[in-house]
């Protein structure tokens, strides 16, 4: 797994192959939720139980946001969301390895190298 002699653009070459291993991706989670529907004189509304939906919330920016998701989709959105955790913990392995080969490459970092326990 490590490669102690990558230059950054072999760590590109091996991140977009790994991210493209991905696909499909979603950030977020999924979750069940209950809700009114649109209809007049629902019964289950009526009786304040409502219906049961599936929803992937997530953020743009600064807002939230929850996008309803059709329960026969809801296993392949669920495949996206975990691998876009996945993308997330691919995304912290990179920013070491570029950094690491962006050291080599300009000749810096030797010097100052300590051991950085990483948890
Ligand atoms: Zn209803």
């Amino acid at each position: 797994m490590k490669r102690p002699h990558d230059k950054t653009e072999d760590v590109k070459g091996w991140f977009l192959r790994e991210a493209e291993r991905l696909w499909p991706l979603a950030l977020g989670s999924l979750s069940l939720r209950r809700g009114p529907c649109i209809r007049e004189n629902c019964s289950l509304c009526a009786s304040g139980e409502g219906h049961a939906s599936y929803a992937l919330s997530g953020r743009m920016g600064r807002r939230r946001t929850s996008l309803y998701v059709p329960e026969e989709l809801v296993p392949e959105v669920q495949q996206a969301v975990d691998h876009g955790q996945q993308l997330q913990e691919l995304m912290r392995e990179a920013s070491q390895r570029y950094l690491a080969a962006l050291k080599r490459e300009r000749g810096l970092g030797r010097a100052f190298r300590r051991k950085v326990k990483i948890g």
